[in-house]
């Protein structure tokens, strides 16, 4: 059964928080796609906010790698990077002094209190709790100083700020999961600002998403836990939080936390492995949500337009990457001959089989030699394996062992391949049209009462080297007259 449909009535401003730690993986793609398709049903708002406050491992390469993930996935962002906003800074580490008068505050209203307890008094600590079998946690030592002792001390002394949590429980109305129930007994007095003035994550994306309005937040459910500490935050502040929707981890096929383990989980990967990229995008909104029962292949449209929080799934999403392939594939095969021709130009001249000139120079011929691979690929990266053959010296065409195995089967067959070489002659010089050759080499093999493979095997060995592959007439329609009756004379010299 559909659970009822969440309808949001206030201003709809979700957000993608991406550290720039590394490339766009899996996760934060399909985070966007479901935060981007949520904004875009409801007339929303997406804001893209950058969180670099790890200086140390933060970089402008994984942030522009990131923002190009981004556009290659197909998605924008209303507010952000490059498109500015009303309330940039959209980099976190360009609103530390907000975040710390935020952090003044809590001080001043009792909810955060300093903490000058040394590293090793803490480790010291952790070990005994440890020892006892305990959950470490910090055992509130300076929570109970005077705020005058306390601003004394601080004159001199480092400390760390920590958030006082309250007793009771906290509980996530989750738009997923339901509602999420945590004691507050469990979770530590955590530190919300480093010794030397640096916050954290859990206080730092409070103060952010409550100054750029967020409305909603979904992210994987490996930050539900930060959930609670963060809606105490907001409470400390008077502040309504968000709403909140978890989604379900993506897993590998052993059913643990999908990872490099398990295959690529770098975006950047997909689209240098030639992955259709409307495949990717579709079958990461099936991570998780299903447009119904039995659907698998849908449009970023049909998603934008049926997507519904209340309708993603609770259980991990296994990713099978054998379903993305098959997906790629199908994609592929519905492609026009323009976007194909797109979409392999990289590839083709990667494998130097044409250069960016000759694509646009021999454009009729290059689409519908693509055409001839198309249903043979899963991936573009594929179709310079599938269309080499077009392109090697006619006479030093490579076969394989099972196209000259068929050829040879039979005594006869280079015979045969030569009385056609004779025949097709004279009549391929008159022009290559696939159908009309084709109709003729029906005829004529039906005229000498041979079997279709006595002369196809042969033929498509000296034409293209394979046993198997695209239709030989309009492999010669591609090669034109001259080189196909070269690779039938070198093949009838080769086989016999
Ligand atoms: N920067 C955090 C991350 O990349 C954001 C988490 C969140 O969405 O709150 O995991």
């Amino acid at each position: 059964m559909k659970s009822p449909e969440h309808i949001p009535s206030e201003p709809i401003r979700v957000r993608i928080a991406p550290s720039p730690t590394g490339t766009i993986h899996l996760g934060l793609a399909r985070t966007t796609l479901y935060n981007w398709a949520f904004a875009k049903r409801h007339g929303g708002k997406l804001i893209l906010r950058v969180e670099d406050t790890d200086r140390a491992r933060s970089t402008a390469e994984s942030e522009h790698a990131i923002l190009e993930g981004l556009h290659w996935l197909g998605t924008d962002w209303d507010e952000g990077p490059v498109v500015g906003g009303p309330h940039a800074p959209y980099h976190q580490s360009e609103r530390v002094q907000e975040h710390l008068a935020v952090a003044r505050r809590l001080l001043e209203s009792g909810d955060a209190y300093r903490c000058f307890c040394t590293k090793e008094r803490l480790d010291d600590l952790r070990q005994e709790q440890e020892a006892k079998k305990e959950t470490p946690r910090y055992d509130r030592l300076c929570s109970q100083l005077a705020s005058d002792q306390s601003a004394a001390r601080a004159v001199d002394e480092p400390f760390t700020l920590r958030f006082r949590v309250p007793e009771g429980q906290t509980a996530v109305d989750d738009l997923v999961r339901g509602r999420v129930e945590f004691q507050n007994a469990e979770i530590d007095d955590w530190v919300m600002v480093r010794q030397g003035g640096q916050p954290t994550y859990n206080f730092v994306v409070v103060c952010d998403d409550a100054a750029m309005e967020i409305s909603h937040v979904f992210r994987g459910e490996e930050h539900l836990v930060n959930t609670p500490k963060q809606i105490l935050v907001y409470r400390a502040l008077g502040l309504e939080p968000p709403a909140f929707g978890h989604l379900p981890l993506m897993l590998g096929q052993d059913g643990r936390k999908l990872s490099k383990r398990h295959g690529a989980v770098s975006l950047s990967k997909y689209i240098a492995e030639g992955y259709s990229r409307d495949a990717l995008v579709n079958f990461l909104c099936r991570q998780g949500w299903a447009l119904d029962g039995e659907t698998e292949i849908f449009s970023v449209e049909q998603f934008i337009a049926s997507f519904d929080p209340g309708d993603v799934s609770r259980a991990g999403a296994v990713f099978d990457f054998d379903k993305l392939r098959w997906m790629s594939g199908e994609y592929i095969h519905a492609e026009s001959p323009d976007e194909l021709a797109l979409h392999c130009a990289p590839h083709m001249t990667a494998a130097g089989l044409m250069t960016a000139e000759e694509l646009v120079q021999r454009g009729d011929w290059y689409r519908e030699a693509l055409c001839l691979g198309q249903e043979r690929v899963r991936l573009y990266s594929e179709m310079p394996g599938v269309l080499g053959f077009l392109f090697a010296a006619d006479a030093s065409l490579e076969y394989d062992a099972k196209a000259e195995k068929n050829a040879r089967k039979h005594s006869e067959r280079v015979a045969e391949l030569s009385a056609y070489h004779e025949h097709l002659h004279p009549m391929i010089e008159l022009g290559v049209d696939a159908e009309v050759l084709r109709d003729d080499a029906k005829a004529w093999v039906a005229e000498r009462n041979l079997k279709f493979p006595q002369l196809f095997q042969p033929l498509r060995c000296a034409l293209t080297g394979a046993a198997g592959g695209p239709d030989l007439f309009s492999v010669m329609a591609l090669l034109g007259p001259e080189a196909s009756l070269a690779r039938l004379a070198a093949g009838i010299e080769r086989l016999a």
